[in-house]
């Protein structure tokens, strides 16, 4: 099991859940988007009326379903939770819609997966709150409208550029989460050890966190496996050294990357400096272009240790020192 490894699906474990936050002050960063999202609760809550659609972007593990867990405690809704791969036929979502009561909210995870005849039954769903459907065919088809229910669609999406931009425009209110800073995933890994009643150094807290590719659900499950390391040898708090003996034994290495990281850089290290297209990383690191471009590829580029151009992907200058090799001299003055 790869440690960042992130599931596509994220109906999370019972550990996640213990330690997931369910107030706008125990969710640590992201200060623009909790000022935002508290300011328009404020607002529809004095109208008293729905909230408006919401989109969340941004790479997994950072805290979109949370976001959307805290909007429904604020707004005192209930909260239907689904996932695109989940709605196969137009049924499935009419059944879904039509079951909504008024004011709740419906979260739709991965949502840039919905096929093009699904989305066309959201349209009208998030615009007029109705549900168009149709029955029989040819020149006996005929439309039925059916009144929904006020309700809030709340999407999520690792991927900004794949949401069609009608379905994109139907949304009031877009978000794209930041990774988080050392310090914020500290913070995170602190709050999540009281709640586990493990006292974690803060050494110790700050080492996790530099490796967690600044993503929370990373640093919770590193918190995880090194309090097994911790519990193991009857260690009542979590030192410095035994957060390096189990990062290291996890093959997180000193700079944060984990193994997949590692193979991705050297492949683009040994290709000095020619550029390597998303289809070969893939067929080369035997993953699919989808895990390579949603979960390893943002934080490299966030960080730049990788650039994506025209022609494809390349290792920066940083990254040739990190692994102490000279950068090749480039042609194009990236170097
Ligand atoms: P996403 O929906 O973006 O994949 P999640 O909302 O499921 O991510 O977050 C993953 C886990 O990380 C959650 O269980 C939650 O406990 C934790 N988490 C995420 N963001 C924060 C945050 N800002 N503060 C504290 N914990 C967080």
């Amino acid at each position: 099991e790869r440690i960042v490894e992130i599931e596509k699906i994220s109906f999370e474990n019972d550990y996640e859940k213990s330690l997931r936050p369910s107030s706008f002050e125990d969710y640590i960063g992201q200060e623009k988007i909790k000022k935002n999202l508290q300011v328009f609760i404020q607002a529809a809550q004095k109208r008293s009326e729905c909230l408006d659609h919401i989109l969340f972007f941004g790479p997994p593990g950072l805290g979109k379903t949370t976001l959307a867990h805290i909007i429904s405690n604020e707004m005192r809704a209930n909260m239907k939770i689904t996932a695109a791969p989940m709605i196969e036929k137009s049924g499935d979502l009419a059944a879904i819609l039509t079951n909504l009561q008024e004011g709740d909210i419906l979260f739709i995870d991965e949502i840039h997966r919905l096929s093009p005849a699904i989305e066309e039954i959201l349209y009208p769903a998030m615009e007029d709150f109705r549900l168009d459907i149709i029955i029989g065919s040819g020149p006996a088809a005929q439309t039925i409208k059916i009144d929904l229910p006020r309700f809030t669609l709340i999407g999520a999406t690792t991927r900004a550029g794949m949401i069609s931009s009608p379905l994109r425009d139907r949304f009031g209110m877009h978000f794209r989460l930041q990774f988080y800073t050392k310090d914020e995933l500290s913070l995170i890994i602190t709050k999540a050890s009281h709640k586990l009643e493990k006292i974690c150094q803060h050494d110790a807290a700050s080492e996790m966190a530099r490796r967690s590719r600044g993503t929370p659900r990373i640093a919770l499950r590193l918190l995880k496996r090194i309090r097994d390391y911790a519990d193991v040898v009857d260690e009542e708090t979590i030192s410095i050294e035994r957060a390096q003996y189990g990062l290291n034994e996890l093959g997180v290495n000193d700079l944060g990357f984990d193994e997949l990281d590692i193979k991705y850089l050297e492949l683009l290290l040994q290709s000095k400096g020619r550029p390597l297209g998303l289809s070969t990383m893939a067929a080369a690191l035997s993953e699919d272009e989808g895990t390579i471009e949603d979960v390893i590829e943002p934080y490299l580029l966030a960080n730049s240790y990788i650039e994506r151009t025209a022609r494809g992907r390349i290792a920066t200058a940083k990254t040739y020192e990190l692994f102490r090799l000279t950068p090749p001299i480039l042609q194009n003055g990236l170097f």
